[in-house]
């Protein structure tokens, strides 16, 4: 990994500088405002850095709480918030999708201007690969108010088929079930799922009590089928053609793609190869963190699995390595502090994992509610979800 950092005004590897421009303030481009870039964003301010933030939505957006943005219970502006107005006066904040990175010439392209970076910070997120057409996607404002409004209409009796067994496939399938329950209506939810079990990043038995959960809740469960799409209203399940009101696609993140160059490697789930210390593996000055990484655990043996704690910790690790570039020290590795795994599975139920021990039931549930209060930004912001979920849940009123 090479010694301390000399050579330059910003630091070196050997004979390649990290900085060589002619700017007295390094220039940080951070291209995607979500949990990962933000937290660059944020932990740079005031350290002498000139801070470019690129995102192609205007929102920073919570996504954890987007499926209760879809189910009508979260109001979207309680989850989204201005990126505009949380990055000034100190950043600089540019709407526009990256369309491609120049690494060679430390340039990033954008539908209308070049930027050129001394340090770039890759935290793009990760998309659903290929969703087929029609279907209904969870990863952005828009898509969950999309959602939203083809819920409402749905007809009584009508059939929602999720695809997608892990976290988000099961949250969204047990929402469905609520969203029926307080709008009384008989809908008939399936969650698909290729594999043969649910929830493969948890362990097995917090699997076996999530499917009794959805279970109990009125969900059927496809376990080892097969998806094809034959039209938004028309899903073909192990060659089994099924009508449905509306099929939600959550399986099959990859790393958002970008176009490099030169090409640069990716491995597990298409995200990008990168160095413990989160650089790219030829680019001393490029970063990429969040789930565009392919960032691995403490012992190195396997990869991240991609959730929010861990772009949070690996923004806050990066905007440091920053600062010692700055101050011609070597950067560090990244190590993950594995806080534990929670999802709610519906109703009243959740599952969680903290260190060795597995939870289900009411006690990850509180515990869900409360973390993901605690970690959505803005105190107002806090202040409407909390009266909201009293609202649902302790007074049991219709949202
Ligand atoms: C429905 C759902 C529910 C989830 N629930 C949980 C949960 O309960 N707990 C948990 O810990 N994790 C959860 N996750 C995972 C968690 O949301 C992600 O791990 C986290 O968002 C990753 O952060 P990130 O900064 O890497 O990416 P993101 O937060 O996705 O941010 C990426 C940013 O990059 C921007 N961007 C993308 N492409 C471009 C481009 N070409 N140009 C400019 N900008 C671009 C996007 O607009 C976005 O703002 C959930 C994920 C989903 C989809």
């Amino acid at each position: 990994m090479g010694g301390p950092l000399r050579g330059s005004r910003w630091g070196s590897r050997g004979d390649r500088p990290l900085y060589s421009g002619c700017r007295v303030t390094p220039r940080v481009l951070v291209v995607g405002g979500g949990f990962a870039g933000w937290q660059v964003v944020k932990h740079l301010q005031g350290k002498g850095f000139e801070v470019v933030l690129l995102d192609r939505q205007p929102h920073h957006v919570f996504i954890p709480l987007l499926y209760q943005v879809a189910i009508g219970l979260m109001p979207p502006q309680v989850v989204a918030r201005p990126l505009a107005k949380l990055c000034a006066p100190h950043t600089t904040f540019v709407q526009d999708p990256v369309t491609a990175i120049d690494l060679a010439h430390q340039q990033v392209h954008t539908t209308t201007q070049r930027l050129a970076y001394d340090f770039l910070v890759l935290a793009a997120g990760s998309v659903v690969r290929s969703p087929p057409a029609g279907t209904f996607g969870l990863q952005t404002l828009e898509q969950a108010l999309a959602l939203r409004d083809r819920l409402e209409q749905t007809p009584h009796g009508g059939t929602w088929v999720v695809v997608g067994g892990g976290a988000t496939g099961v949250e969204m399938a047990g929402a469905l079930a609520e969203w029926s329950r307080w709008h009384a209506q008989s809908l008939r939810i399936l969650l698909v799922q290729s594999r043969d079990r649910l929830l493969p990043d948890l362990p097995a038995p917090l699997a076996t009590a999530t499917i009794r959960h959805l279970q109990r809740l009125g969900v059927e469960l496809r376990l080892g089928t097969t998806v094809q799409v034959a039209d938004p209203h028309t899903a073909i399940l192990n060659g089994d053609r099924l009508p449905c009101t509306g099929i939600i696609w959550t399986a099959g993140l990859v790393g958002t793609p970008l176009a490099y160059t030169p090409a640069v490697e990716t491995v597990f789930k298409q995200r990008l190869a990168v160095r413990p210390t989160l650089q790219l593996s030829d680019w001393d000055n490029v970063y990429a963190i969040g789930d565009l990484a392919a960032a691995k655990v403490r012992d190195r043996s396997a990869y991240l699995t991609g959730v929010a704690p861990e772009a949070l910790q690996q923004g806050v690790h990066v905007a440091r390595n920053l600062q010692r570039h700055r101050r011609g020290l070597v950067p560090q590795p990244f190590t993950y502090w594995d806080k534990g795994r929670l999802a709610v599975i519906g109703g009243y139920g959740a599952i969680g994992k903290i260190g060795p021990v597995s939870l289900t039931g009411f006690g990850p549930w509180l515990l869900w509610f409360a973390v993901h209060g605690w970690y959505l930004p803005g105190f107002a912001n806090r202040a409407k979800a909390l009266g909201q979920w009293l609202w649902v849940y302790l007074l049991r009123r219709k949202p």
